[in-house]
């Protein structure tokens, strides 16, 4: 009698927690589906760099690629089966397909409706003109440890050379020039200098690339990263705080030559093989170039009068900043309805207003889109709907209406975030060799 009790009780509790477990996952597919549908708001979007494809012939819906994933929100399990919910959030990682049970998994560049545009490099980093490397996430590759690799890998072929041996500058020109600073770029720069190469890095920003921009205190996967001349990093998770932590206690303990605040707009060849590098102050010139440009492409600008102020943004890093002003979002995509929804949510603006040329937002994620229109009918957020940037002045800004009729309103601050130009688009005006892939691995 009481071992029928006992066996009663626990065929209870197993249909418990089967339930249970049963309505977690129902919640879990849940919220995947509200996220892919919330995404499909901006209409067909792509990762830029490598991304799982899953073929649903294949996939179980075991639901080990979404507990795999580092990054929370980018694959789920809908209806029974894996799904790629998310593919802005998403780094490339591959700890997706890794944990694939049964193998549903591949890395691939771009979809069959979307296209990434991606350099062509060798074994060697080296592009189609001799001397120019592509190193990092510009390659299509994402992930710090890998361009850390990658750009101490370009430099070894610089250094051992081709069958003339390596290609060296002479007394007017640098042996190599590392144009960007992310990991990649500062991987390349140590190479040099443990070499003993005259080699100088140049960035537009500042010393540590994308990093620099994460959320604070994002959790960073690295993996361990062998960094030339500083030696071993083998912690595998680091915050953001860690990591540029570790960019400055590199840049106090080696000094690598680096110019931040200059653009490279173009590479000119001379006619004695090497390479005018040219920026928006002037023209270097090296023996070989490294691209380390990352994959997130210049941003877009005004070109109207008054941008070049300081006051004028191209990203928002910290809302606290802009305390007691009166902030100007321009754009209406997914990055400018965040930055103008997180100014609110900071409470500490004076006023935050919006201009998007189109009357509506049309790109943006429809979670974004339900909150900023909310914003909007509270008075939360000024909107100017079919407005474009006429003229930025010291204390103010002139809109035009698509009426024609222009109007001056108040500003301290702009963040200008209307789309950028891809680096695919700077590396085919170098004349580098590009390829387009196609949900191709
Ligand atoms: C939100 C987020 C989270 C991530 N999390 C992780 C993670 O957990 N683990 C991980 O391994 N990876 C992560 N990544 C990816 C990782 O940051 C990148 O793969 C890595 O930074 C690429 O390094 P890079 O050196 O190739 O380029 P970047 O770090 O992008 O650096 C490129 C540099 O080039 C400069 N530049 C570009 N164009 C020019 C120009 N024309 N002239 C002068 N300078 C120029 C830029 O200013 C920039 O400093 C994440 C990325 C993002 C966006
Ligand atoms: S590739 Fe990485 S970031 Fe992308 S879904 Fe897989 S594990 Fe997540």
């Amino acid at each position: 009698m009481t071992s029928s009790l006992t066996l009663g009780g626990l065929i209870l509790l197993a249909l418990v927690l089967y339930w249970w477990w049963g309505r977690s996952d129902e919640k879990k597919e849940h919220i995947a589906a509200k996220i892919a549908e919330d995404i499909k708001a901006m209409g067909d979007v792509v990762a830029t760099s490598l991304s799982p494809r899953i073929d649903p012939s294949i996939c179980i819906g075991s639901g080990a690629c979404v507990s795999a994933c580092p990054e929370k929100g980018v694959i789920g399990v809908v209806r029974g089966q894996a799904q790629l919910i998310n593919p802005l959030g998403c780094i490339g990682h591959g700890a997706c397909a890794e944990a694939c049970p049964v193998k549903a998994i591949q890395l691939v560049y771009g979809t069959k409706t979307r296209g990434v545009e991606l350099p062509v490099i060798d074994e060697n980093f080296q592009t189609n003109c001799p001397g120019v490397y592509i190193a990092g996430e510009l390659g299509g590759m994402g992930l710090i440890r890998n361009a850390v690799m990658q750009g101490r890998q370009a430099l070894e072929h610089i250094i051992a050379g081709g069958p003339d041996g390596p290609r060296r500058g002479y007394s007017d020109a640098f042996d190599v020039i590392v144009v960007g600073a992310g990991p990649a770029g500062i991987s390349a720069t140590l190479r040099a200098m443990q070499e003993g190469l005259r080699a100088l890095l140049i960035d537009r920003e500042g010393f540590g690339g994308t990093i620099l921009h994460y959320p604070r205190a994002k959790v960073v996967m690295t993996g361990v990263l062998d960094l030339p001349l500083y030696g071993k990093v083998s912690s595998r998770r680091l915050s953001k705080e860690q990591l540029v932590a570790l960019w400055d206690e590199i840049r106090a303990k080696h000094n690598p030559p680096f110019i931040s605040g200059e653009l490279v707009t173009s590479l000119e060849p001379r006619a004695d093989g090497m390479w005018g590098v040219v920026t928006d102050r002037g023209v270097r010139h090296a023996a070989n170039v490294i691209l380390a440009l990352g994959g997130r492409g210049s941003p877009q600008k005004l070109g109207v009068p008054g941008e070049a102020q300081s006051k004028v943004a191209y990203r928002l890093l910290e809302p606290k900043e802009f305390e007691g002003r009166h902030v100007l979002v321009v754009g209406g995509g997914n990055s400018a309805v965040e930055s103008a929804l997180s100014l609110v949510d900071e409470g500490a603006c004076a006023s935050v207003a919006i201009s998007y040329r189109r009357s509506e937002f049309a790109r943006c994620r429809a979670e974004n889109r339900r909150r900023i229109d909310g914003m909007i009918a509270n008075r939360a957020v000024r909107a100017y709907l079919g407005t474009e940037v006429l003229d930025i002045g010291e204390r103010d800004v002139t809109l035009r209406g698509s009426d024609g009729l222009t109007g001056k309103i108040v500003n301290d601050s702009l963040i200008v975030q209307i789309g950028g130009t891809p680096p695919a688009k700077l590396l085919g005006s170098l004349g580098i060799a590009l390829t387009t892939k196609y949900g191709e691995r």
